[in-house]
């Protein structure tokens, strides 16, 4: 993952950090990455007096979790949770927002899940990504073909992974959850809980690995050779 700018997509504040470790890896590794969530959180309150500010708390809690992976940028988009749809005006504001970024590898949801929102963010940065690279829409940007596709979660399908090591990196997607106060009830967790799991896991020596499922029409050409008989340019120009 040797790249310059990654790009993370997130159906609401706190889905990103399924994969918290490999972006605090890329971060000190100099990659500048940048979280997009697609809706603003507004549903995920636990207790009806937290309604009116719940969209302030988790555009706070989002900022804490920046300071603790190191994310360089993060939008969060003014669409209410549970409310994503894939429409057109929808899909344009993505493929805006990839045309700046010009990222040189996109991360979003797989299609296997209950979320409708997690669903809906799926098959909008797929098609955000593809529309994204083709001479089309020009008032939304320059063309960019996003190298790299893959899926953080919601994936049931037999895809080709790519496998990081986040060894030194283990604690942070506890570090992480933790900035999320206002989802505590949602994780069943409380702050005693993550404060106890982030120093056991400060002291674990054991290997860690975060996983991601390539989409399949980006990797071909990325396989070595194989050996078998196919033309000179079969897996395409680097
Ligand atoms: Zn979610």
């Amino acid at each position: 993952m040797n790249y310059r700018r990654i790009l993370v997509f997130g159906a609401h504040p706190d889905d990103e950090i399924t994969m918290a470790r490999t972006m605090a890896r890329l971060a000190d590794e100099g990659v500048a990455v940048t979280v997009v969530i697609m809706t603003n959180g507004c549903e995920g309150y636990p207790d009806p007096k937290m309604k009116k500010s719940i969209v302030r708390i988790r555009a706070r809690e989002a900022r804490n979790c920046n300071r603790v992976l190191g994310i360089a940028r993060r939008v969060i988009m003014d669409i209410p949770d549970m409310g994503l749809t894939n429409d057109k005006p929808t899909l344009k504001r993505f493929i805006k927002i990839i045309r700046d970024v010009r990222p040189d590898a996109i991360f979003t949801h797989g299609p296997h899940d209950e979320h409708r929102d997690h669903v809906a963010t799926h098959f909008i940065t797929r098609s955000a990504y593809f529309h994204a690279g083709e001479p089309v829409a020009a008032e939304d940007g320059k063309p960019w073909k996003t190298p790299y596709l893959y899926y953080y979660k919601g994936v049931r399908a037999p895809l080709p992974q790519v496998v990081i090591d986040v060894s030194a990196y283990k604690e942070k997607g506890e570090e992480a959850w933790a900035t999320q106060v206002s989802q505590y009830a949602v994780f069943r967790k409380t702050a005693a809980d993550f404060k106890r799991e982030i120093a056991a896991l400060k002291k674990d020596r054991s290997p860690a690995y975060e996983r991601f499922w390539v989409a399949e029409p980006v990797i071909l050409k990325d396989f070595p050779p194989l050996g078998i008989d196919a033309p000179d340019n079969y897996y395409g120009k680097r």
